[in-house]
């Protein structure tokens, strides 16, 4: 459970929901997807078509379904959610798309994981709106041709390079989600503290901001820590001393890094001397997965100039010897 993944928790998905925007004037950054978006909305809703279908890539927690859902809400559709690993079998797909009204927005998250199999399922439903289901067994088995309602399927993914060609060519519109800056996600943090009735001094919500690895589930997640600090050790105002005694308790540096991360770059300049060292070796040397360290854990690095993959593995960059204070060798 750590307090600077960008990834949800259990619990917290439900709870997110009160604090997503609804409109695209109310969702905070990504103002390039969001001006493309509206203009294929708007087109859209003159032809009284349905929008095309939709592949949103990018980091965990940075507004893939939120952003989803405020597409189907400016279409005026219907939304329904679905995600790869919970489509087992191709007539989990079926029960799915048929249970579609015209119009409807069906969202499928983590959409790199659906099986193969059921991938072809999707193709015809995708270009055609329609589905080939195969009825009864052996000799006997025939396909049957089934038309399903108009509808938008938009797919959230972090990683676009998993997705099939096939796939990934279905879709009409390709939109890759940015990291934050600090100044929307203030921005977010001021809103989301409006909507609990939490005061916050200024100052206070760029210091969460700086510190939330520009993602606004890691900024809505640290400021509810941070009013519970100021709840119990002040008195409930969070200005940014309490924000600073609070975030240094969760082990949250002024970057936003934790011990996670601190272990990470530690082991690569110290056990690796700065690397190259491979993926696989480094996620054996600190116990963690590999996915988990592509996915979660390093895009920030990367991001922030601290990480450079090469083809040889991951290396160190000076930044990285600067924050943590350790000589940069001479090579
Ligand atoms: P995952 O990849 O894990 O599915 P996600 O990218 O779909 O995550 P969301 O669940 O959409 O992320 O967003 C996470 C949280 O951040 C939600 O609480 C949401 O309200 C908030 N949030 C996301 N984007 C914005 C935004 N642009 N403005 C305000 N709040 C946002």
């Amino acid at each position: 459970n750590r307090v600077v993944s960008g990834s949800a928790g259990a619990d917290e998905r439900f709870e997110e929901q009160s604090l997503r925007p609804q409109t695209l004037r109310q969702y905070i950054g990504q103002d390039q997807v969001k001006q493309n978006l509206s203009i294929f909305i708007e087109a859209a809703l003159k032809r009284e078509e349905t929008l095309d279908h939709v592949l949103l890539y990018g980091p965990p927690g940075l507004g893939k379904t939120t952003m989803a859902a405020v597409i189907a809400n400016e279409m005026g559709a219907g939304f329904r959610t679905t995600s790869g690993p919970a489509i087992e079998r191709p007539g989990d797909l079926a029960a799915v798309l048929t249970a579609l009204a015209p119009g409807d927005v069906l969202f499928i998250d983590e959409i790199h994981r659906l099986p193969r199999s059921i991938e072809e399922v999707l193709y015809p439903a995708m270009e055609d709106f329609c589905l080939d289901i195969v009825i009864g067994k052996g000799p006997e088995a025939r396909s049957v041709r089934l038309d399903l309602p108009p509808f938008t399927l938009i797919g959230a993914t972090t990683r676009a390079g998993a997705l099939s060609a096939p796939l990934r060519d279905r879709f009409g519109v390709h939109s890759r989600l940015e990291y934050y800056t600090a100044e929307q996600l203030k921005e977010v943090v001021l809103r989301t503290s409006d909507i609990f009735g939490t005061a916050i001094d200024p100052e206070g919500a760029e210091e969460l901001a700086r510190r939330s690895r520009g993602t606004p589930r890691i900024a809505n997640r640290l400021l509810k820590r941070v009013r519970d600090y100021a709840e119990v050790r002040g008195e409930g105002h969070i200005t940014i001393e309490k924000a600073n005694e609070a975030l240094e308790l969760l082990q949250v540096d002024r970057l936003g890094l934790d011990h996670i991360d601190h272990k990470l770059l530690t082991t690569i300049l110290t056990r690796f001397t700065g690397g190259p060292v491979g993926l696989d070796t480094l996620a054996a040397s600190i116990g963690e997965e590999s996915t988990t360290i592509e996915d979660v854990y390093e895009p920030y690095l990367l991001q922030i100039g601290f990480l450079q993959r090469t083809p040889r593995g991951r290396m160190a960059l000076p930044a990285a010897y600067e924050h943590l204070g350790i000589e940069v060798p001479n090579r």
